[in-house]
């Protein structure tokens, strides 16, 4: 059952030739869920080949160009290849008018329904849920409103030992019990305990996604031991007021949130284009936080 994600650019502000702005594909279970969208990023989902009909829910965390200037582009594009499943952008509330103004002026109606959930900046809340996963904003400080996202798996069913089932021949009709903690009792009085028949549940994954922001301590109840957590690192420390005059973080400051918020693994982006060698980011967060990778394009991560 995968759980992972694709990085589909990584650049802040402007694309670089061998960087595009910020964008990802979140795979949960099969189910692709896309995280801002940058320019270009509809032709980063062809060159990484992923199936991007089969994204159903995409998620905006602001209106700096660098963030959704690709939408427009990318929902036009899903329109021409005759895509009928609905559709759902979640984002800040001007986002909407900006798509319909635009679909109105060239006289384009959708083929698929698109609907639009404005997500508020002002207090978190649960964007999305289904029976699988759960999607939390994440108030986050920048120079405009913005929200990061964080996607949970819900906790999943117990896990059954089958060859201890069958030894037993537990009947059928017991399973889902079992599998939902409860013990069960057949017509003839023969009581099946589900701690001897099942497994703790698998454990739910996590992903907390934090782009655009100043360092922001306030974040780290919500992220607390989160699998994998996304922190924008734009800056190196040398420059810190550099990134607290434009509401950004450094490397140094994107490691000590994942310190402090117990994270498993960090991921770095949204490196401004003065670094050409992004490497200079990655160290410098290690050296808070070990286990950093740098979110460069085309890598998966996975939370193990
Ligand atoms: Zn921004």
């Amino acid at each position: 059952m995968p759980f992972e994600v694709t990085i589909l650019g990584s650049s802040s502000a402007t694309p670089t030739v061998h960087r595009h702005p910020s964008a990802q594909v979140l795979n949960i279970n099969d189910k692709l869920i896309l995280i801002d969208c940058g320019e270009g990023t509809q032709v980063q989902l062809f060159r990484y080949k992923i199936r991007y009909q089969r994204i159903n829910r995409i998620f905006i965390t602001h209106l700096h160009g660098d963030h959704f200037f690709g939408l427009m582009g990318f929902l036009s594009t899903m329109h021409l290849q005759g895509r009928v499943n609905p559709l759902t952008v979640y984002g800040p509330e001007p986002l909407e008018e900006i798509i319909r103004m635009q679909l109105k002026v060239s006289e384009t109606q959708l083929r698929y329904p698109l609907e639009f959930k404005a997500v508020s900046s002002q207090e978190s809340s649960i964007v999305y849920e289904d029976h699988e996963i759960q999607v939390e904003s994440i108030l986050l400080r920048h120079r405009i409103p913005c929200t990061g996202y964080l996607f949970r798996e819900k906790p999943g069913l117990r896990r059954l030992i089958k060859h201890k089932i069958t030894e037993d021949g537990v009947p059928v009709a017991a399973l889902p019990s079992l599998k939902h903690g409860r013990d069960y009792e057949d017509e003839k009085g023969r009581l099946f305990r589900y701690l001897e028949y099942t497994l703790e549940p698998r454990r739910s994954r996590s992903y907390a996604y934090c782009s655009d922001t100043i360092y922001h301590e306030a974040i780290i109840p919500q992220i607390a031991n989160v699998d994998l957590l996304y922190h924008e690192a734009t800056f190196a420390h040398d420059i810190l007021p550099r990134a607290e005059e434009t509401f950004h973080s450094t490397a140094l400051q994107a490691g000590m949130i994942a310190q402090k918020a117990n994270a498993g693994k960090l991921l770095i982006g949204h490196f401004s284009a003065r670094y050409k060698d992004v490497n200079v980011l990655l160290k410098e967060a290690q050296t808070v936080f070990p286990n950093t990778h740098l979110a460069l394009e085309g890598e998966r991560f996975s939370t193990d």
